[in-house]
């Protein structure tokens, strides 16, 4: 879609601050973007609108990215990180979003990695971060349960010592791309004794195991996205075990900062500008108020986010920064596509979901962009719920920063 002159002011605003060495990397990740992302790889970042993009495409661009070395801008370089400073990373975010590429699983390069990194052993760390970094290795997240979600220390998928291993048994719900995974990182109930946080223990799961399956649950937009995962007495060794026996809340928490601390900006202010000609087209000055309301308000989220990433990068996690973040990325993304929707009027309520297929030759009812208007309207409501609602991330911050 043409740029309107307002969003390009816009990014010229937020450039102010560029160095020439940052311009000069802009140029080259552009030239990247450029000669690598051919039509179906930007196909799939069009077409995205839950957490990650089509399987196939987004493995392609994982392999990529990871040839290159870029696969992992936020890990330490002497684990396969890319060495760039913040703005740099920042950079390589938007260009990406600007450039639709395809969104990748996050939860291995963006949790379980970062998660060994601080908390794994040398013999983990050689074991699993190589392979998660080349696409052998596919995670899913296995801590919610039915029963157990918000109040998450309650969970009870048990695993109980026999020799060598743990033998587990229970159920995960809500297992995002599980049906794609070969691993999956849990929590498990390893003491029921005591209090629920100091019975749990974090372990490393092959999901190959003998005993393992995987049950799909269809979202309202008519995609397969999550599944219920069941262990019926499945072993795993004692050596997949990351942090002590019942210490696996520490192991949790440390993740979930990094879960919550994903970057929102990038994307929102794509979808902003996306919304651009829309918006003119409709000629409605309450559209264009709430549009400008919420470009300062994606602005003041770039900048949190400047703040928490920097402080995850110096190693000073801040688990009330990154609710925060989760916060407000999460709401802005619902508000845009409400007024996406708003802005859609009557032509939104078109629902042609095979029209998101990879290569589909659907005819297209009505604007192009209704393909992905309403589906990204359901999808993005589960993201004021996964990665822990945000009435507890409310919570965290009441008794985190306010002491309350
Ligand atoms: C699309 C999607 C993908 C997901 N992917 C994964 C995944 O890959 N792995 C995984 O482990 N989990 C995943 N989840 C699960 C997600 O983390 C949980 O849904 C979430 O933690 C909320 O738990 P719940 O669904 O049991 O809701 P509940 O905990 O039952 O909450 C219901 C409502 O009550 C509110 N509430 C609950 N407790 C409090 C409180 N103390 N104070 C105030 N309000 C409260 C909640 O905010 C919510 O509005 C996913 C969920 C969705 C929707």
């Amino acid at each position: 879609m043409e740029r309107t002159a307002r969003w390009r002011e816009w990014e010229i605003i937020m450039d102010i601050e560029l160095k020439e060495a940052d311009r000069k990397f802009r140029e080259d990740v552009r030239a990247f973007l450029d000669e690598n992302l051919d039509a179906e790889l930007r196909e799939a970042g069009v077409k995205t609108s839950g957490i990650s993009s089509a399987h196939a495409p987004l493995m392609r661009w994982h392999k990529i990215l990871h040839e290159k070395g870029w696969v992992a801008p936020g890990w330490p370089q002497e684990f396969g990180g890319t060495g760039w400073s913040d703005m740099q990373r920042y950079i390589w975010q938007s260009e990406c979003a600007r450039a639709n590429a395809p969104k990748l699983y996050p939860m291995g390069l963006g949790m379980i990695g970062p998660t060994l990194i601080a908390c794994g052993t040398a013999e983990q760390q050689e074991a699993y971060l190589p392979k998660l970094l080349s696409g052998e290795h596919i995670w899913c997240q296995g801590y919610s349960e039915p029963g157990s979600g918000s109040d998450l220390a309650s969970l009870q998928c048990a695993a109980e010592r026999d020799g060598d291993d743990y033998v587990i048994n229970g159920s995960k719900i809500w297992t995002s791309y599980a049906h794609h995974a070969n691993h999956i990182f849990c929590l498990v109930r390893t003491d029921k004794s005591t209090k629920p946080q100091a019975g749990i223990t974090f372990l490393l799961i092959d999901m190959t195991s003998a005993g393992i399956s995987v049950e799909p649950i269809i979202t309202l937009a008519g995609d397969h996205e999550v599944n219920q995962v069941f262990f019926d007495n499945v072993r795993v060794p004692v050596e997949n075990r990351v942090g002590e026996e019942n210490d696996g809340w520490t192991v949790a928490k440390t993740l979930l900062t990094f879960e919550r601390s994903s970057a929102y900006a990038a994307r929102l202010k794509l979808m902003l500008g996306n919304l651009e000609a829309l918006i003119e087209e409709a000629d409605d000055a309450m559209l264009v108020k709430r549009h400008a309301e919420l470009a300062i308000r994606v602005a003041a989220i770039e900048m949190t986010e400047f703040r928490v990433q920097a402080a995850l990068a110096d190693g000073r996690p801040s688990s009330s920064g990154s609710s925060q973040l989760k916060i407000m990325g999460t709401e802005a993304q619902q508000d845009i596509d409400l007024l996406a929707v708003d802005t859609l009027g009557a032509r939104a309520a078109v629902w042609q979901p095979e029209r998101r297929d990879m290569g589909s030759n659907v005819d297209a009812i009505g604007p192009e962009e209704t393909q992905v208007i309403l589906a990204d309207f359901f999808n993005n409501r589960a993201a004021s719920i996964y990665g822990g609602s945000n009435e507890v991330q409310r919570n965290i911050i009441a008794k985190v920063a306010l002491g309350l």
